[in-house]
């Protein structure tokens, strides 16, 4: 039935989280647009260099990533941000193409 040989994930291809999956929304402005994210981020990446020097990353692959914190833009460490997921920003995107922009 299961072959014992074969580990349980594939470690030669670490695979985090799609970061573009994730939306926010600051409850203290409404805003869903414009956010300042700190991130920690752990990478391993092919450094290929031509005989003249110049350098060309290739096969980045994130090892690690570490949220350290998502502050909105307007509202700065006094705006309370919260996740939301997909669905939801879809939703509030259509329901506040109508509303008023901070952006003015
Ligand atoms: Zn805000």
């Amino acid at each position: 039935m299961t072959s014992p040989s074969e580990p349980p994930v594939d470690t030669t291809a670490p695979h985090v989280a799609d970061a573009a999956a994730v939306r926010y929304r600051c409850t203290s402005c409404g805003n869903l647009t414009r956010f300042d994210v700190t991130t920690t981020r752990r990478t391993r990446a092919f450094h290929h260099y031509t005989v003249g020097g110049e350098l060309e990353v290739e096969d980045l692959s994130v090892l690690a990533e570490e949220l350290e914190s998502v502050e909105c833009r307007w509202c700065g460490p006094s705006g309370v941000v919260v996740e939301i997921d997909a669905d939801a920003a879809a939703a509030l995107d259509r329901s506040g193409s109508g509303a008023s922009d901070p952006e003015g």
